[in-house]
């Protein structure tokens, strides 16, 4: 079944997609939690290796994408000049402007991991319908470190399920983790909830990509306390975390500290200290790349 739409479009797959929970797993050899960019990635990757694949996403299909959906371009390292980079941004260089943001708290193997990759990034992209422009003058001043996707995170997005779609990836919409089962430490089974019913996928592998809990408040509160009442949800409102808490009480062990956030004013760059709830997010911030940013917080 290639269900591009199941619980998206009233397609005849829907039908399928929400039968009860006591009808048979479906079977995959990988499920992915998720529909943004970390996902289709890994969806894509793992299909091209020949696995059988579902993508799970929450959202609605207009909705698809999580915060990925909001995103304008990425950081990459480069020797030279590419077609849309100016001049050269090296791995040092990129390490160090990581280390500023994030005051040098970080993992520094996955840091380097993540500026070597950059490299290739843009290429790998491109071969899934990723396409990008050179930065416009006068917006910020990114032409020589940051790739802009051509037609925002929307458009990427679009490229990278039209990619699935053809690699014959079955992505269900509008279909929510509600329970993940994991046996003796190994993953069995996920259960989805889509029009108020549930279906299981069986499969060897989960990949959890399903962002953070930035969209949740009441966990927000539990880490930044009173300061999170300020806090005004920007991004997708689907990224509450059930799938992480899932983890946890499944004994997974937390990384990272919780109040990493990155912090975006209206026009989408990352704020210094404005105030005092802004100074203390600022303190929180872990890294720009990658960092799960769709919090705003109200400035006086
Ligand atoms: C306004 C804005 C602008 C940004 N601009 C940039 C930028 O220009 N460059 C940059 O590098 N970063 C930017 N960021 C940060 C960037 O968006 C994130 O770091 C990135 O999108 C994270 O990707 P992801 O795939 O991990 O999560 P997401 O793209 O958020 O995907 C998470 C997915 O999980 C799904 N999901 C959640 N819960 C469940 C569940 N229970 N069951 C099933 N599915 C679930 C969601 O629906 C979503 O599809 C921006 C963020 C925002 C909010």
């Amino acid at each position: 079944m290639n269900a591009d739409a199941v619980g998206g479009r009233g397609s005849s797959a829907f039908a399928e997609a929400t039968a009860d929970k006591s009808d048979p797993p479906l079977d995959y050899d990988v499920v992915v939690v998720g529909g943004g960019n970390a996902a289709l990635c890994a969806a894509l990757t793992a299909s091209e290796a020949g696995r059988r694949v579902a993508v799970v996403e929450r959202a609605p299909r207009p909705f698809r994408g999580g915060n990925s959906r909001h995103t304008r371009n990425l950081r990459c390292a480069h020797a030279a000049p590419t077609a849309v980079l100016t001049d050269n941004y090296s791995e040092g260089e990129f390490l160090d402007d990581l280390h500023r943001v994030n005051g040098g708290v970080s993992d520094e193997a996955l840091s380097r991991l993540l500026i070597r990759q950059s490299v290739e990034c843009a290429e790998w992209m491109g071969r899934y319908g990723a396409r990008f422009q050179a930065a416009l003058r006068g917006t910020l001043h990114l032409s020589r470190t940051n790739a802009f996707f051509l037609g925002g995170g929307k458009a990427l997005l679009n490229a990278y399920y039209a990619s699935a779609a053809r690699l014959g990836v079955d992505v269900f919409y509008d279909a929510e983790v509600v329970d993940l089962e994991i046996e003796a430490g190994r993953f069995r089974t996920v259960t989805i909830a889509t029009g108020g019913r549930h279906r299981v996928l069986r499969a060897a592998a989960a990949v959890i990509a399903s962002g953070g809990f930035e969209s949740n408040l009441a966990w927000l509160r539990e880490a930044w306390g009173d300061a999170a009442d300020r806090f005004i949800v920007r991004g997708t409102p689907y990224n509450t975390g059930g799938p992480l808490r899932l983890l946890l009480d499944a004994g997974a062990e937390p990384v990272g500290d919780p109040r990493a956030v990155s912090i975006l004013d209206p026009p989408g760059q990352h704020l210094g200290p404005r105030d005092h709830n802004a100074r203390a997010c600022a303190h929180g911030v872990r890294g720009y790349a990658g960092a799960r940013g769709n919090m705003m917080v109200p400035l006086p």
